[in-house]
């Protein structure tokens, strides 16, 4: 059996492939497959996105899919930038240009309390066979601390272990990120969807 991922995202596959790896299945990503369209992530939740992209990828594809999506939500900013997280700082946002407006924004705010959780949907075509959740607390920092990962990493100091996931390698932090987590807990989805 085949399992589409619904990313062109180097690090994401090698992620979702390493931590799929003992499971009897064939991944194969939209990265290789340049003809799959990017899907419009427009609907209003992390959920409805990754939904969205599964179903989507999966209508087109006839295959097996799975698709992630992630946000950062500060409670300060009221959960923002939340399902904009990508495109924080405008339409064409750098990751960078997303950390200067975080820390911008977040200057003289005390509750500097926030989390990231991540969504994973796996679908077949017109089918959602289910969707998985992974979350971890923090706080966002007053500069940039590390150079480790990607997007706000150097400026979300995770709660369980003090330091940045910009000063994390990626297996320290995959095992408690939101997407490492979301991960552990597709691995039963997606089990049974294939009966093993
Ligand atoms: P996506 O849904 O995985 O594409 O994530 C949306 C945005 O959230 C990305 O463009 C990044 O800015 C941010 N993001 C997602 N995952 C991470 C992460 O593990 N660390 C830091 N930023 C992330």
């Amino acid at each position: 059996m085949k399992l589409m991922i619904a990313s062109k995202n180097k690090h994401k596959i090698e992620e979702i492939a390493e931590l799929l790896q003992d499971i009897d299945v064939e991944l194969i990503s939209a990265a290789d497959f340049p003809e799959i369209p990017d899907v419009i992530e427009d609907k209003d939740t992390i959920e409805g996105n990754a939904i969205k992209k599964a179903t989507e990828i999966a209508n087109f594809t006839g295959m097996l899919t799975m698709a992630d999506d992630t946000g950062l939500f500060v409670n300060a900013l009221n959960g923002a930038p939340g399902v904009y997280s990508a495109r924080y700082a405008g339409e064409n946002a750098t990751y960078k240009d997303n950390r200067v407006k975080m820390l911008s924004e977040m200057k003289d705010i005390s509750d500097r309390s926030a989390y990231f959780m991540t969504v994973i949907a796996l679908a077949i075509p017109n089918k959602l066979i289910g969707i998985s959740e992974g979350k971890v607390m923090g706080e966002i920092t007053e500069k940039e601390i590390g150079t480790e990962g990607f997007g706000y990493d150097p400026i979300f100091l995770a709660k369980e272990t003090g330091k940045t996931f910009g000063e994390m390698s990626s297996e320290e932090k995959h095992k408690i990120s939101h997407r490492g987590r979301a991960l552990q807990n597709f691995r039963p989805i997606l089990k049974k969807y294939l009966q093993l």
